[in-house]
């Protein structure tokens, strides 16, 4: 029996407020159902990694909370999505499905097929754009091509205005009387068996409100001092928004929207909240790349790249991955991700540069470890950040500059706090030794009880040798290609 019930396929957009679905869903005053469907499958070949389902749990948790209180609730699902939502309207005589435009080109994919099918049943199909400040198409050079430069983009991008009110969310959901069935959430099995996530809950508080929370500290705390405390790992100094934009618990214009309201009625704060603002940027700029050069997940955008001898992995691989490379802030980043996935970005730069140019292992391996590990993990911003690190992206940092992870460890990590806290066997060092402890005396080794090679790893590269090779390597590969 059809009933005027309108679906909203909720995705990653786990949020009540500005969810344009979800507020014009209600603005019908037609009952809603919200639903949730778990289909790993249609995500391509990057299927949500082991953080990421961790996240995922807990925010579809909370926002089946967040909907109770709404007098409404979340449906969830699993299995294919246009069987799940022909099933969901036929059970429920439903004819209309609202969704949030998909950010990932695999899942805009799927989107078309979806739409086209439930338009083939009768069932109406209403998408909105959200989770980006700009439209993909939005933002072009004179010549009418996509961007590869980030600065011009984001100037372009400013220019044409983005509509920064964030729509509020709904008050009330009415539900459909006699609630149509849900899988209870443990069956979309997305926590861990084992109980490896201690440090995830004790660093995370994943869905709205705990994005709501996240949101309000970073204006308050991190916004007016992010242009200066933004790139030292030692302190609390970027906003930590990342996961929850990553699920959609809270816009990018709800923070854009709070970083131009702190911009006009704290002007000491302005220039955080610009800097803040401009790194939303090149998250736009991440999709943006990703909506034109969809295969750069896979593939690196210079294809000259295509020929670089990158090498075999092995015990360098592993050494990086846990944290056991002799470079004391690279280790201390890769525990960090490892123990809490999240891992700050100028040691995320680092960590990629170390392994994409002195151990020369293929940037999809430190892609893929970056994906399963961190609660963040993005296939826009991943790929941007790898490929940029990597030298084989847009915008890409040029290859012959290979990142010395001792000096950036001295620049940013000045008094050793990130790394005593996360590197503990290093601790009783002084800073002067701290980050290079291979090149510290053998007395001052002893009197604080280091042995290099028993309590700490010897540095896995040489620096300097390994920073010719790679530069030779690229010479006679992609330069000259
Ligand atoms: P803030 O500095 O507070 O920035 C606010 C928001 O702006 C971030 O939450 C993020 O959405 C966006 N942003 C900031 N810096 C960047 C950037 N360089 N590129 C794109 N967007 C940015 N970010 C991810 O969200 N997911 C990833 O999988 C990811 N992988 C990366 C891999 C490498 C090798 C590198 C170098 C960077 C990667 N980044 C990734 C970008 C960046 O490191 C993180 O977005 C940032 O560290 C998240 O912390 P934050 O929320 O405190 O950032």
């Amino acid at each position: 029996m059809p009933t005027d019930a309108v679906i909203v396929w909720l995705r990653r957009d786990l949020r009540l407020a500005d969810n344009p679905a979800l507020f014009h869903a209600a603005a019908t005053g037609a009952p809603v159902l919200p639903v949730y469907i778990h289909a790993p499958e249609e995500e391509g070949d990057w299927t949500t990694g082991a953080a990421g389902r961790w996240w995922l749990h807990h925010s579809l948790g909370a926002l089946a909370g967040a909907l109770q209180e709404c007098g409404s609730g979340l449906i969830l699902r699993s299995g294919e999505s246009l069987e799940a939502l022909l099933a969901l309207a036929r059970g429920s005589g439903a004819r209309a499905v609202y969704w949030n435009r998909a950010l990932e080109p695999a899942l805009g994919v799927r989107d078309s097929r979806v739409r086209h099918a439930l338009q083939g049943e009768g069932i109406e199909v209403r998408e909105y754009p959200a989770d980006r400040l700009f439209a993909p198409d939005a933002v072009r050079t004179r010549a009418g091509a996509p961007f590869r430069v980030f600065t011009p983009f984001w100037k372009a991008a400013l220019t044409s205005g983005p509509d920064l009110e964030p729509l509020p969310a709904p008050p009330i959901l009415p539900p459909l009387p006699g609630n149509p069935a849900t899988l209870p959430l443990e069956a979309l099995a997305l926590r861990p068996a084992t109980a490896w996530d201690s440090g995830l809950r004790a660093a995370w508080r994943p869905g709205e409100a705990g994005a709501r929370t996240c949101l309000g500290e970073t204006l308050a705390e991190v916004a007016p001092a992010y242009a200066r405390l933004r790139d030292r790992p030692d302190r609390n100094g970027t906003s930590r928004l990342s996961p929850h934009l990553h699920f959609g618990e809270v816009s990018p214009r709800q923070v854009a929207a709070g970083l131009e309201a702190l911009r006009a009625e704290a002007p000491a704060a302005a220039p955080g909240a610009q800097a803040l603002l401009r790194q939303l940027g090149w998250r736009e700029f991440a999709l943006h790349l990703l909506h034109h050069f969809p295969e750069t997940g896979d593939s690196p955008l210079d294809r000259r790249y295509d020929r670089f001898p990158w090498r075999e992995t092995g015990p360098a691989l592993d050494a990086w991955q846990r944290g056991r490379t002799g470079f004391p802030l690279v280790d201390a980043g890769m525990r960090e991700l490892w123990t809490s996935g999240w891992m700050h970005n100028r040691v995320r730069m680092v960590a990629a540069s170390l392994l994409t140019k002195n151990l020369r292992i293929h940037w999809l391996e430190g892609a893929r470890w970056f994906w399963d590990t961190l609660v963040d993990a993005d296939l826009a911003n991943n790929t941007l950040g790898w490929q940029w690190t990597a030298g084989c992206g847009a915008d890409a940092a040029p290859f012959f500059r290979v990142i010395n992870p001792v000096r950036q460890s001295e620049r940013f990590d000045p008094e050793g706090a990130y790394i005593r806290h996360w590197v503990p066997e290093l601790a009783a060092l002084p800073n002067r030794w701290l980050h290079a402890p291979w090149t510290a005396p053998g007395a001052v080794l002893r009197e604080h009880g280091v042995v290099i090679g028993r309590d700490y790893p010897a540095p896995i590269v040489d620096l300097r040798a390994s920073r010719e090779e790679a530069l030779a390597a690229w010479r006679a590969t992609v330069q000259n290609a």
